[in-house]
């Protein structure tokens, strides 16, 4: 596939990240991926940050651009849109917004170029989010700006931690507010195509983030190589990530693996934000999975059936939580808009 170019470069020397100083360190030889997050010593966090003695040196975690490559993206996008239950409107379920949608599953990997350097600062750290990092600050607040002035009020960067729950809740709530969109319309018998678009575009850029929350890597400190302690000896180099997420994806895992391991429609009651990070979380409860699997040769060539079948859970996990969302979003599009002037 063509992100065969795309070599996950993984962390540099510590030593050299303390005379980069806290300076961005320069992209790797691929144009789309491997900018290197600035990395800093752990004294450079807060001790809160420190969850245990012996962590004293490692450095902090890097996004990477194309987590389950193209491949991965794809097949997310498209099995959440073909599995949305029926009354979600047609258009949304039509072979062309499959298409487009499937399309758009690697879409927020293109804005990774240096061609356009602040899109890709801008918005690199929505790939990813290091939880050890952010819980280290305290509980998680729902708005973005809050987090974020938690984080400079700590001496640290966001980019270095990551935005990824921020970015899905506000392209979810996006999403959202067009589906409502379209019932108004829909309602006055006004033309709907234009904001039919809109919703695809916004279903299929939500799905890229949803699925980059499936992948473990992409919720740790552990991102590209183990750090810190390591008493099962799991690899400290720095292919694994990309080794998992795109050729070993790619040369294995096919449609079918993924769907059958969907889960049945469930509509996400509560909060959104708290759901979309429990299912953060639950990815993280699988990083150490992923580097046993690499211990044992995993994601060489055709892999073993645990790591195959590990692989499509995951998939399906992404898949499923999108199409859920995408359902949420569309019931809860039709709740009545509070009114911002109550209790004024
Ligand atoms: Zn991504």
């Amino acid at each position: 596939m063509e992100d065969g170019k795309h070599v996950f470069s993984g962390r540099r020397p510590f030593n050299i990240a303390r005379q980069a100083g806290l300076r961005a360190i320069e992209p790797s030889a691929c144009p789309y991926t491997d900018r290197m997050k600035p990395r800093l010593s752990i004294a450079a966090v807060p001790r809160l940050l420190l969850p245990a003695a012996g962590l004293l040196c490692f450095v902090l975690s890097a996004p990477f651009a194309h987590a389950w490559g193209d491949v991965g993206h794809r097949l997310v996008n498209r099995l959440a849109i073909e599995n949305l239950p029926a009354d979600i409107p047609a258009f949304l379920r039509s072979p062309a917004a499959i298409d487009e949608i499937e399309y758009l599953g690697p879409e927020p990997d293109r804005w990774r170029s240096p061609a356009e350097p602040e899109l890709n600062a801008a918005q690199a750290p929505e790939h990813f989010i290091d939880l050890e990092l952010a819980d280290a600050l305290g509980p998680l607040p729902r708005n973005r700006l809050d987090f974020e002035a938690k984080v400079f009020a700590a001496h640290e960067r966001p980019e270095r931690i990551g935005l990824q729950p921020w970015a899905t809740d506000e392209v979810w709530q996006r999403l959202k507010a067009a589906m409502r969109q379209y019932r108004t319309l829909a309602a006055a018998r006004e033309d709907t195509r234009p904001v039919e678009a809109a919703i695809v575009f916004y279903a299929g850029w939500l799905g890229h983030y949803v699925g980059d929350g499936a992948q473990p890597l992409h919720t740790t400190i552990n991102y590209n190589g183990w750090v810190g302690p390591n008493p099962h000896g799991y690899t400290t180099d720095h292919q694994i990530h990309y080794r998992f997420e795109t050729p070993f994806v790619a040369a294995n895992i096919h449609a079918a693996d993924v769907q059958a391991r969907m889960t049945p429609v469930r509509r996400i009651r509560g909060d959104l934000f708290d759901a979309y990070v429990a299912y953060l979380r639950h990815s993280a409860t699988f990083v150490e999975k992923v580097y046993q699997l690499e211990k044992e040769d995993g994601f060489e060539g055709a892999g073993t059936p645990e790591s195959r079948a590990f692989a499509a859970a995951r998939l399906a996990d992404a898949a499923s939580m999108l199409r859920d969302m995408i359902d949420t979003a569309w019931i809860e599009s039709a709740q009545p808009v509070p009114d911002r002037f109550a209790g004024k």
